[in-house]
């Protein structure tokens, strides 16, 4: 079955209104679309424990810092739908930038502290730009549950305290990141990458394994980083914006793993930004 596209808002919330006054649960997967296993891992998950499915798709201008890179976003609405169409998710929500943020439309949402750092840090505005979104998505979804990769694991973060704080009763949930066979994160941009290129972009999530084998047996980064930067130019990757060591919880800068820790790294390939993070 494909799932109706739903378009308006209007058309959005008449659908909804019946499925909340039969207290079903309602669950919401954002993405930007050119879906992936990465993203229907995330649909799974909500139809697992969900009554109701909405999968929004929506390249967010507000979260491009880079015109070319929302230019050059892809965008596969047709084959997204058909992907999504043997999990039999109850809508697919693709507002225009007119619905999203119509004339006049004035306010930001901006969760401090959380953003100040690694993506927040090296792309300007993008976690307003996120946070803007994505409480608009929860409330016009109304959803119970919200389902986020761990692959943008700073983002799960501050989406978990954006609804918070601002008292959005919505259970927000982290799904582990889904990788190709030989490591690489998917991602959507994946698809930007050249042929040679994608020959290289494994060799991110590699020199990432092998620095987390390291900082679990006691390794500091300081130790490390000269042989991660080195190999990672050797693949081609011609700029880091960061490669660093986080707490997991709050993503305070550490030396050592001695707490509970993620490795998070962004890189350039051929024009191409790529990020990931792993557990430590
Ligand atoms: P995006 O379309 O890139 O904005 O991603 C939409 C959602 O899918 C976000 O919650 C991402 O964290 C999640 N996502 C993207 N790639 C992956 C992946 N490889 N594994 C798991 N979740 C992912």
């Amino acid at each position: 079955m494909i799932a109706p596209i739903v378009r308006e808002k209007a058309a959005l919330r008449e659908m909804i209104i019946p499925w909340k006054r039969a207290g079903e649960v309602v669950g919401v997967v954002p993405t930007m679309g050119a879906l992936h296993d990465g993203h229907l891992s995330l649909v799974a998950a909500a139809k697992a424990v969900c009554d109701r499915v909405i999968v929004t798709i929506f390249v967010n201008p507000k979260q491009f810092n880079n015109p070319d890179d929302l230019a050059n976003y892809p965008r596969t609405e047709t084959a997204d739908a058909q992907k999504l169409e043997r999990f039999e998710v109850d809508a697919i929500w693709v507002p225009d930038g007119d619905q999203m943020y119509p004339e006049g439309f004035a306010t930001t949402v901006s969760v401090s502290g959380l953003t100040d750092c690694l993506c927040g840090a090296a792309r300007p505005g993008h976690f307003d730009g996120v946070a803007t979104v994505v409480s608009k998505l929860f409330l016009q979804t109304q959803a119970d549950k919200a389902f986020f990769g761990e692959k943008d694991f700073q983002q799960l973060q501050v989406v978990t305290r954006m609804a918070a704080d601002l008292d959005i009763p919505i259970d927000v949930i982290g799904c582990p990141t889904i990788r190709e066979e030989d490591g690489l994160a998917m991602s959507s941009r994946n698809l930007l990458l050249s042929d040679r290129a994608r020959v290289y972009a494994p060799v991110l999530n590699e020199v990432m394994e092998r620095m987390a084998v390291a900082l679990r047996g006691g390794a500091s980064m300081k130790d490390l980083m000269p042989d991660a930067l080195k190999r990672l130019e050797t693949a081609g990757f011609t700029g880091v914006d960061y490669l660093e060591l986080r707490s997991a919880d709050g993503l305070g800068l550490l030396e050592r793993a001695d707490v509970p820790s993620r490795l998070f790294a962004a890189a350039w390939l051929a024009g191409v930004r790529l990020i990931d993070n792993i557990a430590v």
